[in-house]
Formats: C-alpha cells, sequence, structure tokens
C-alpha cells in the first residue's frame, strides 16, 4: 500500500525490505554452518564409506624418518585398512633384525626387517614394503622368505612386484592382496593426498632443520614438531592435511629465535635411509642443532620421489657426472655442488656400511670439496656404529668450521 507521497517510499517497503535482509542473513548463516555441524556430516560420510568399502585388517610399514602420518594416511584411506602404529624402536627390535640378516646386507635392511618381525608380534596381518631403486627392490622378497622360514603367517605388499606396470600394476597389486573392496576413485584422490602430506612434511622438516639450532626456548621447536605430527595423524583429506599444514608452519615460525647472521651452515647428503632417518643416523638431525648449525638436506621423499627427473639433475652436475650411478648418487653430487655455490661451511655425507651406490660417490665429492674449498666428513654407519664416537667426530667438525669461519673474518 502507497502512502500517496511520491518521493517517499511506500509504508510497506521498509518492512519488507528488513525481511529480505533478514533472510539473506539467515542464508548466509544456513551457508556458513557452525563447523561442528559440517564435522557431523563429514563424519556421517566417512563411516557409509568405511561400512562398504573397509576391511578389518591389520597393515604395518617399516619405521622411516618422520613419514609415519603419511604411512598411517595411505593405509587407512587410499587402502581402506586398519593401520598398526609402530612404537619407538627398542634395542631389541634392532637386535633382532640383525640376528635374522646377513652380516653383508645393508644396514636399512636389518632395520626394516627387525621392525617387521615387531610388526608382526604385535598383530599385523599385512607388511607393507615399498621397493626401491637399488638392491632395496629386492629386500622384500628377501625379508618376506626370511620371515616366513621364522614361521610367521601374513601378506607382503611389496611395490617392487608389478613395478613395470607402474601405478596400474601397483593398483592391482593392491586390489588382489590387500582389499578387494577399494573404492578406485577415492583411492586415486586419496593417493594424492598422501603426496600433498610428504611434501609438506618435508616443508616442515627444512623449515625444522634451518631454524631449530637458534630456539631462545630449548625444545621449543621438539614440541611444535609433535604436535604437527599429532595433528597429521588425524588427517582424513586433503583439506585437513592443509590445514595441518597451515597451522603448524605458524606454530614453527612464532617461535623466537637468537640466530646470527652468518651461522655455521652444513649441507646432509648421501643414502636414502641413513641421511635421513634419525634411528638410523643416531639422530644427525638433533646432535647438529644442538651445536647451532643451520642444517640443510635436499634428500628427502619431495625431491627424490615427487618430483625426481634425474637427467635434469644431472645436467646441473655435469662437471662431475656423465652417468646416472644409483639411487641417490645424482642428488648427493648436485646437492654438495650447490651447497658448495651457496657459501656452505662443510657437507656431512651419511651412508650405510655396505651401501655401494654413496660408495662411489666418495671421489666425486673430494672434487667438489677440493673445488669449493668445503670440508666434507664422510660417516659410515653400521649396527655397532656408537653415539660417543659420532659426538666426538660431529664436534671435532664442528670446531674445524668455526675456526674456518673465523679466520675468513
Ligand atoms: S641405497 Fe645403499 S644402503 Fe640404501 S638400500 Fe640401496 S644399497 Fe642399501
Amino acid at each position: 500500500m502507497s502512502n500517496g507521497n511520491p518521493d517517499q517510499s511506500p509504508s510497506v517497503e521498509p518492512q519488507a525490505m528488513l525481511e529480505q535482509v533478514r533472510s539473506s542473513i539467515a542464508y548466509q548463516h544456513e551457508r556458513l554452518r557452525p563447523p561442528s555441524l559440517h564435522a557431523d556430516r563429514k563424519a556421517a560420510k566417512q563411516a557409509r564409506h568405511k561400512a562398504k568399502h573397509h576391511k578389518y585388517t591389520k597393515a604395518a610399514f617399516f619405521r622411516y624418518c618422520y613419514y609415519e602420518p603419511a604411512f598411517k594416511f595411505f593405509c587407512e584411506q587410499v587402502l581402506d585398512v586398519d593401520y598398526l602404529p609402530l612404537p619407538e624402536a627398542t634395542r631389541l627390535t634392532d637386535e633382532m633384525g640383525v640376528q635374522n640378516s646377513s652380516d653383508y646386507v645393508c644396514t636399512p635392511f636389518k632395520h626394516i626387517l627387525g621392525d617387521f618381525i615387531e610388526a608382526l608380534d604385535r598383530g599385523a596381518d599385512i607388511l607393507i614394503q615399498f621397493g626401491g631403486p637399488c638392491r632395496l627392490g629386492y629386500y622384500g622378497e628377501l625379508q618376506e622368505s626370511i620371515l616366513r622360514d621364522m614361521g610367521y603367517e601374513f601378506i607382503m605388499l611389496n611395490f617392487s612386484h608389478g613395478i613395470e606396470l607402474g601405478y596400474v600394476g601397483w593398483a592391482k597389486e593392491c586390489i588382489k592382496l590387500v582389499n578387494p573392496k577399494i573404492d578406485i576413485p577415492h583411492g586415486v584422490v586419496q593417493l594424492k593426498a598422501t603426496g600433498k602430506m610428504i611434501e609438506c612434511l618435508d616443508e616442515l622438516r627444512d623449515f625444522y632443520l634451518a631454524n631449530a639450532g637458534f630456539e631462545v626456548e630449548k625444545g621449543a621447536f621438539d614440541a611444535a614438531w609433535e604436535r604437527a605430527m599429532d595433528a597429521f595423524r588425524t588427517c582424513m583429506d586433503e583439506r585437513d592435511i592443509n590445514a595441518a599444514f597451515r597451522d603448524a608452519m605458524a606454530e614453527l615460525r612464532a617461535i623466537p629465535l637468537d640466530k646470527p647472521a652468518d651461522p655455521i651452515r652444513i649441507g646432509i647428503v648421501g643414502e636414502l635411509f641413513t641421511a635421513i632417518d634419525e634411528r638410523a643416523n643416531l639422530e644427525l638431525d638433533h646432535k647438529l642443532t644442538a651445536m647451532g648449525v643451520e642444517v640443510h638436506r635436499m634428500l628427502n621423499f619431495t625431491n627424490r620421489y615427487l618430483r625426481y627427473n634425474e637427467p635434469n639433475l644431472r645436467a646441473g652436475a655435469k662437471d662431475y657426472l656423465t652417468y646416472d650411478m644409483g639411487p641417490t648418487s645424482t642428488m648427493t653430487v648436485l646437492a654438495a655442488k650447490k651447497y658448495g655455490e651457496a657459501g656452505f661451511d662443510g657437507v656431512i655425507h651419511a651412508k650405510s656400511a655396505g651401501c655401494t651406490p654413496e660408495i662411489d660417490c666418495i671421489p666425486v665429492l673430494q672434487r667438489v670439496s677440493e673445488d669449493f674449498r668445503m670440508p666434507i666428513l664422510y660417516l659410515t654407519y653400521d649396527s655397532q656404529t656408537s653415539d660417543t664416537g659420532l659426538d666426538t667426530r660431529l664436534e671435532a667438525f664442528y670446531d674445524m668450521l668455526s675456526m674456518k669461519k673465523e679466520k675468513r673474518k
């Protein structure tokens, strides 16, 4: 109804407008539902998916670096089976691995075998071995036969099988051996999310290595790191992974630092297991950061598997390499060269005893060391390597680098 004045709006219009605004606000509220309701819907959807596709069988990985949340995610979200977490390794775990391995096999084999024995003792039905570009590719079969000889019954998901068919071969193995009810499109999406989680873990670790040595409050980085690992363990999809990463990175960045303008910088290069895995290298990351070193390590899962292009990398180190010499050799040499070019104070080359590809890298690294006048410490680990011997060598290396740096000033 109009009030008859052409200059004024009709009397019902303000009311109608008000209603319109109210309903649009209500609509916006509806769209921005409280997260708890959203979480309920998400949980209900996941429960329906689980009822249809999940297989109640326990899968276990061996312990490897900081990738445990990604292994858990892979088992639960891609294979759709239960995941069996392993606690910290004990001396007994390592002894079981050593006792049941040949003396001549490289150390990662012994660690992995010990982990598998422990996993089977804890009730694992499925063991997962992801093959590898050196003799690691044969480890799965050898370990499987050792474990069967020991009397264990289990399923071995060995990604060295079907490798010639790539992802198709692996998918067939998973369906045949592990879970015939796998939801393939869902599994593919979650496999991509697994890759994302690995990238996030590596990026966080890079930040940790470069800065943990300069924290004002001792233990702040480790505490934040553990919280990040817990958050990643609860992720159900890529959105959760991105959120966990954002929070974790924000927390690490917020830690107060007391970092000199020109700290001692050391790059770690070497073999895929020993150069990264803190159990295998006797906590090399922690020992170096405790000395106040800025640590860098190009070698990780992201760079070695997800973004790996060996010919391209080799082109970057063409002064030193003509051929692909082994699983991590190109990255070892290229990373050392890049550290030299960037003026790093030193490099640590970490490898397992008996690692032929990394032994071959040593003469090349010696050339890199001479060319850039950059000292390299060569560390070889076996199951007998002691903490004390390692501490002494690292301290001597650090002192030498500090004196060299002082002289240059
Ligand atoms: S890279 Fe070396 S230590 Fe690692 S599995 Fe291969 S040969 Fe063994």
